[in-house]
């Protein structure tokens, strides 16, 4: 892969700062330099580099998905996800992969695979070159109780085979659990703290007695593992601090208590609510049989009503609020991952930088990768993205596959930009 030059390119940074006009050099898979322009000023051509006249297009770092589940297959129920059988989830999961990329998300956070060893499967073999995705965290299934939110069995049909997730009883089983996906490969284990209310258990309520999380965490820990919990319930939240459990889904039921502890201890969590779960669920899936009216029974409404003004105080605390929002069932399928941060800037009260923000540099930290991932700086990693129109101004065009003209992930694209606009330097003189 030859170096490439993107000239006059607005460069948002992921500092913060206002976009700028520049040039970026990519050597090899990093960013070797960032060079303002303009006024008279432009960097050194490079020999043998390809240029990319970016003509004005909006560069920016590739974006992080923080709740990712590649083998939720577009279909309204567990059941539905869960009963694909092993070697057609494996493809699919490979496809989805590909299509998070196609949509500039050249990371992505997993947060529950529908089988053991799914994530893992498809994390190696994106490394390895067999499939192409995005930078890729591997989950565990759901760690759950009998009866709880991912035990998916029949009554007569108890086989782990039929459950959505890894159903444990008592800390031992816990323990063995956890040792089981560590085995496997995962990068971090998930656990279901709250009930969620379509699958009959509602979100306000807690599964879990506290000796069993603190197994969880306690035998992640030892494995240098990070554990993440589907937390809706305000009970649910307080343990995730309580307990150091790093990554919290959800948080939509808080009381004063419960965000003064996330405001303290902000720095060792990240938040990330799965808005288009509880958007969609209450408001767009009647195709499936959940009308508005049927989803209010449920109490999706409220829960909807109770996580917005979390979010909306959580900001107002300086807690950093994450995109991800649980894609991949029937009414929120995967690649509409961006409708996020139009969430966030319309309904959270973020502004259009706050939401690029989010999907970018305070996503980095939860790829573990916070000083080599999310910005446009020298030394960084080179996964960059090139925009036809200005997100600040309107963040919906992240939404837009024509609009992402170019997606480059480890200083390769994956989607080159329109061949006119490219050419090799083959000569000093510009
Ligand atoms: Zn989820």
């Amino acid at each position: 892969m030859a170096d490439v030059l993107f000239t006059n390119a607005r460069i948002f940074d992921g500092s913060g700062d206002l976009p700028y006009t520049g040039d970026v050099f990519v050597q090899g898979n990093r960013i070797a330099r960032v060079t303002r322009t303009g006024q008279g000023l432009r960097s050194a051509p490079v020999l043998g580099a390809t240029v990319v006249d970016a003509a004005g297009a909006f560069l920016m770092p590739g974006m992080v998905e923080a709740h990712t589940h590649f083998s939720w297959n577009d279909q309204p129920s567990l059941d539905a996800i869960q009963r694909m059988p092993p070697e057609e989830h494996v493809l699919w999961c490979a496809q989805v992969a590909e299509r998070y990329l196609d949509m500039g998300w050249t990371s992505c956070v997993g947060a529950a695979a529908a089988k053991p060893r799914l994530d893992v499967v498809i994390r190696n073999a994106i490394e390895d070159g067999t499939i192409v995705g995005p930078r890729y965290l591997a989950a565990s299934q759901e760690i759950t109780v009998p009866g709880g939110l991912g035990d998916t069995t029949r009554p007569h049909l108890p086989q782990p085979e039929f459950a959505f997730g890894a159903i444990v009883s008592g800390a031992e089983e816990m323990r063995r659990c956890v040792r089981m996906f560590v085995k496997y490969g995962v990068d971090s284990l998930k656990i279901n703290l709250s009930g969620e209310s379509i699958t009959g258990m509602p979100g306000d309520m807690s599964q879990f007695t506290e000796t069993e999380i603190a197994t969880c965490v306690e035998e992640a820990k030892a494995w240098g593992k990070r554990v993440a919990a589907h937390a809706r319930s305000c009970k649910s939240i307080k343990l995730c601090v309580k307990h150091g459990i790093e990554v919290i889904y959800h948080a939509s039921f808080t009381d004063e208590e419960t965000l003064d502890l996330l405001e303290a201890h902000k720095t060792e969590h990240f938040i990330a609510p799965g808005l288009a779960w509880l958007i969609n669920t209450s408001y767009h899936a009647s195709e499936w049989g959940l009308t508005p009216e049927v989803t209010r029974k449920m109490g999706y409404h409220r829960e909807l009503e109770a996580a917005l003004e979390t979010m909306k105080a959580l900001r107002r605390r300086g807690v950093r609020i994450l995109p991800g929002g649980d894609y991949g069932f029937a009414w929120t399928p995967h690649g509409t991952n961006a409708k996020d941060l139009e969430y966030f800037v319309k309904m959270v009260g973020m502004s259009t930088m706050e939401a690029l923000l989010s999907a970018t540099a305070w996503g980095a930290p939860m790829m573990r990768m916070g000083k080599t991932l999310g910005k446009v700086r020298e030394g960084y990693l080179a996964d960059l993205l090139l925009i036809d129109g200005d997100p600040l101004a309107d963040i919906t065009v992240l939404q837009d596959k024509a609009r992402i003209l170019a997606v480059m992930k480890d200083g390769e694209f994956h989607r080159a930009p329109p061949l006119r606009s490219a050419r090799t330097m083959t000569r000093w003189a510009a």
